[in-house]
This record gives C-alpha cells, sequence and structure tokens, in this order.
C-alpha cells in the first residue's frame, strides 16, 4: 500500500513535470507620447496642462476601444495618432513645428511586429495625416521610405486626405520660429537662460503609439513635424526605422522623442529590442540601457515608450518631461507629463 501510494506520487510529478509551462492568457495594452523635454510645471499654466491631459486621454482611447474589441495593432496605432495629429498642440500634423522657410516638412514612420514590414515618409507638406501615408508606403508600394513631393504625390494616389500647407499653421509655431530666428542672428549672445531653455525645447511635441492586440500582434508608430528652423530638408530620427521606431512580435514596440541626431547615432528603438533578443533583458532594463548609458551619454536627450509581448508598458526619459499616457486591458489609465509623477 505505501509502496503504491510512492508511485502514484512520482506518477504525478511526472506527470505535473511534463506539462508545458501555463500559456499567457491573451491580453493587449497601448502607450502613447507627445513629445519629451524641458517640460516644468512652473512653466505650464493649469489650463494648458488641462488641455495636453484631455487629448492624450482622447487620444489613447481611441485606440483602446479598437484593442478591445478585437482590432489589430496597426489600426489602433492609426487612428490613435491621427487625434494627435489633428490637435494643435503637438509637433505634429496641425501644429507641426516650421523650417527655416516657415513652412513644414513631416515625417513618420510606421512598423508591424509579426512580420517586421514598416513604411515611413519623410518631408511631406499636403499630407494630412503623415502616419496613414506611411502605412500605405508599407502596404502598397515596393519600397520601406518615401520623401519630398514624391511621397506627396504616393499619398494622393493612394486617396488619403490632402490638404494645403497652411493648413497646418498656427499661431504660436509662427512665434517660435521667429523667435529662434532673431536668437540665431543675435548669435544667441544676449540671450538669458530662460529664452535659452526655449530655444532648446523648440523641437519637442513629437507623437508616437505603441499597442499590442489580441492576437499578440505588435505595431508601433511615430508622427512628427522635427524641429524648428530646420533647413536643408532635414531629417531626424522619427520617420527612420529602428532609430525613432521599431516593432517585433519577439520582443517589443517602441516608439521615441527627442533630439533626433542621438536618436539615430543610437538606433534606440531597435536597440531596445535587441537587448531583450539577445540579451533577455526586460524592456524596462533595455530601455533605460539605451537612453541612460547610450543616448544621453553621447550628449542627446529625449524619450521612449514602449509595450513589450506579454503587455508589459514602458516610458523612459532623460528630459525633465514627456507627455505620455497608458492603458491596460482592464481599462486602466495613467496619464503623465512630468518626469516625478
Ligand atoms: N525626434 C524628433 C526629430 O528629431 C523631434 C522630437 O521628437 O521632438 O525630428
Amino acid at each position: 500500500m505505501v509502496k503504491m501510494k510512492k508511485l502514484l506520487f512520482i506518477a504525478l510529478i511526472v506527470f505535473y513535470g511534463c506539462e508545458e509551462a501555463p500559456k499567457q492568457e491573451p491580453t493587449f495594452g497601448i502607450v502613447i507620447h507627445g513629445g519629451a523635454g524641458t517640460i516644468l510645471k512652473k512653466n505650464m499654466t493649469p489650463e494648458r496642462e488641462a488641455e495636453y491631459r484631455a487629448v492624450l486621454a482622447e487620444a489613447i482611447q481611441v485606440g483602446h476601444q479598437i484593442l478591445k474589441a478585437g482590432g489589430s495593432s496597426q489600426e489602433a496605432v492609426e487612428k490613435t495618432i491621427h487625434v494627435m495629429e489633428d490637435s494643435p498642440l503637438f509637433n505634429s500634423g496641425k501644429g507641426a513645428v516650421l523650417n527655416a522657410e516657415g513652412t513644414i516638412e513631416l515625417d513618420a514612420s510606421f512598423m508591424n511586429g509579426a512580420d517586421l514590414n514598416a513604411g515611413a515618409i519623410s518631408g511631406v507638406r499636403t499630407v494630412k495625416h503623415p502616419i496613414s501615408a506611411a502605412i500605405k508606403v508599407m502596404e502598397n508600394s515596393p519600397h520601406v521610405m518615401l520623401s519630398g513631393k514624391g511621397a506627396d504625390q504616393f499619398a494622393s494616389e493612394q486617396g488619403l486626405e490632402i490638404v494645403s500647407p497652411e493648413y497646418f499653421l498656427t499661431e504660436r509655431r509662427i512665434n517660435s520660429l521667429k523667435r529662434v530666428q532673431e536668437a540665431a542672428k543675435a548669435k544667441e549672445t544676449s540671450w538669458a537662460p530662460e529664452e535659452r531653455n526655449f530655444l532648446k525645447n523648440q523641437r519637442y511635441g513629437t507623437v508616437g503609439c505603441v499597442a499590442l492586440d489580441l492576437s499578440g500582434n505588435l505595431a508601433a508608430g511615430t508622427s512628427t513635424g522635427g524641429m524648428t528652423n530646420k533647413k536643408w530638408n532635414r531629417i531626424g530620427d522619427a520617420p527612420i526605422i529602428g532609430a525613432g521606431t521599431y516593432a517585433n512580435n519577439a520582443t517589443c514596440a517602441i516608439s521615441a522623442t527627442g533630439w533626433g541626431e542621438f536618436f539615430i547615432r543610437s538606433v534606440v528603438a531597435y536597440d531596445i529590442s535587441a537587448l531583450m533578443e539577445y540579451k533577455g533583458m526586460t524592456i524596462q532594463e533595455a530601455a533605460y540601457e539605451v537612453i541612460h548609458n547610450k543616448m544621453a551619454k553621447l550628449g542627446g536627450d529625449g524619450g521612449v515608450v514602449g509595450i513589450d509581448r506579454n503587455g508589459n508598458p514602458m516610458m523612459e526619459m532623460n528630459t525633465p518631461g514627456m507627455y505620455r499616457a497608458h492603458m491596460d486591458a482592464e481599462g486602466n489609465l495613467e496619464v503623465k507629463i512630468y518626469q516625478d509623477e
């Protein structure tokens, strides 16, 4: 009898030992940003702060509803970014920053984690929703990246909404450009520290979104006007796959914002994924490593948002603030602006 019990016990151990590790229940989640920089409470009015929080909440809920209904991470990212592209608060779509000629040149990129398919556009002037143009490049062209007039033409041929370049202009950005150009003329020598800070922050407000859907597919998208007073068709990290945007179902989805030149040199978005893939780091560890121990050490600043294949969110920055929000499958919403929130 004792022997029988012993045998039964061993059989049970063998049975449970051989059983596969419990599979993770399908889940979903979404994280967004609206730019990183020297965003300080003392420089913000309560009304302005409330406006930012409201648009962030509105945008993320659009994507959350799509995901909750079983929609794709691609659709969630696209529709969420549309809300921020339409808002004059952010440096993307309407309200984008102006180049040295006083007009806009918009950049955007998108990537799917399921098949590593991607699309990007840079320097467009007439596409109302640049993120959709990036998605069309991915879906309906043999290319990954289109630029300038050709990209505008492609977007129009694809039936995307086309507007005149004036649609994007806002008083706020016109004034910012004036101040930056005056400062450039004065060679910044007579500028007070607050004014220098103002100048340094004229690039911020890029938008981005990452999402995990119920089918386990990750997607990432980023959309920006780039930097105020940019010349020579300068292109930042936002439309560059691997720098500003990256998604891979094996690891995570990432969207970046900040001083683009440093994000390109640090290959920020791909590097985070690679540290997870090859070194087994968590998304949080990988993002910390790349932002603080790599990009910041080169002299850059900015932030990233991400989500991993299990739905764990990440928001990391080396700036005093980043407009950001996260929503999990249960519908818990967090909207944050300052670093120490
Ligand atoms: N990364 C963008 C660029 O360099 C700007 C930003 O994110 O604020 O064009």
